[in-house]
């Protein structure tokens, strides 16, 4: 065994110092219909892997994390009094937005950005980080979701996250965007309610939510057949704390207004039948 193994043990991967792979900020109204999620929001490494190989501007672009986001989802959580789970670690260690063993799930380059540290992972040592950062944060999702059926509360599950501004020359003109794909219904109503405002929206833009390049939405919403949406915020519109709040202000109005909609024209959908 190399020494690289030996640090890389199970019960040494995550050390005292390094942050909970999860965080849970806001749900001062356990009854919310509203269960919020942001798998980009951190940007914390495990001190095992350094700083990845990778400089500190770098890892402060959006390859990192997701940037504002993180604002956004915790004044959304304490305006609505909804759950907010959130990831601590850096997509750049692994993506919690894809399955494990996904070709992006530890990425090697990232928008031309190598990841030293991410070459030639080893089958065991990818286990190792999806089992300290992915598996803890993925199951405290779905035990809340389980929570919630048991109590017969409807949930509206939302992905929170950020995009770049540009990619590769591309200038992108959406102020934010809404993903969704096998069911689209809370995501259509989310979208007329942000265009309501004025505002530039993307369908599926600027990316389209599918089985394989994400994880969070088709397992925890799609897969438990409960309402949701993804939800884009252009970086530049929340780099500030100012924008941030703007944001969460704006979608804690539209949020209530979207439910609202969709059981005028859907019903209402608890996880389970009240008895
Ligand atoms: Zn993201």
């Amino acid at each position: 065994m190399t020494d690289k193994h030996a640090r890389l043990s199970s019960s040494s991967f995550l050390t005292p110092q390094d942050p909970s792979p999860v965080v849970v900020h806001g749900g001062a109204d356990p009854q919310s219909p509203l269960l919020l999620v942001s798998d980009h929001a951190g940007q914390a490494i495990p001190s095992v892997l350094g700083d990845l190989g990778v400089s500190e501007t770098e890892r402060a672009r959006h390859i990192g994390w997701d940037i504002g986001i993180d604002g956004v989802g915790r004044m959304l959580a304490d305006l609505t009094g909804a759950l907010l789970i959130e990831q601590s670690y850096s997509r750049l260690v692994i993506d919690c937005n894809r399955a494990p063993g996904h070709e992006t799930a530890i990425v090697t380059v990232s928008d031309g950005t190598p990841v030293p540290a991410n070459q030639d992972v080893s089958t065991t040592d990818a286990a190792l980080r999806t089992r300290a950062i992915f598996e803890p944060y993925h199951n405290r999702i779905g035990e809340e979701l389980d929570r919630r059926e048991d109590e017969g509360i409807e949930t509206f599950l939302i992905a929170l996250h950020s995009f770049t501004p540009e990619m590769q020359s591309f200038r992108r003109p959406w102020h934010c965007g809404v993903l969704h794909n096998h069911d689209p219904r809370f995501g259509r109503i989310v979208i007329d309610c942000l265009g309501e405002e004025g505002l530039t929206v993307g369908d599926n833009e600027p990316y389209e939510l599918t089985d394989t390049s994400d994880y969070t939405v088709p397992v925890h919403g799609e897969r438990r057949k409960i309402p949701h949406v993804e939800i884009e915020i252009r970086q530049d519109l929340i780099m500030a704390e100012s924008g941030q709040r703007e944001w969460a202000e704006r979608l804690a109005r539209i949020l209530p207004e979207a439910i609202k909609r969709y059981h005028e024209q859907y019903g209402s959908h608890p996880t389970t039948e009240a008895e």
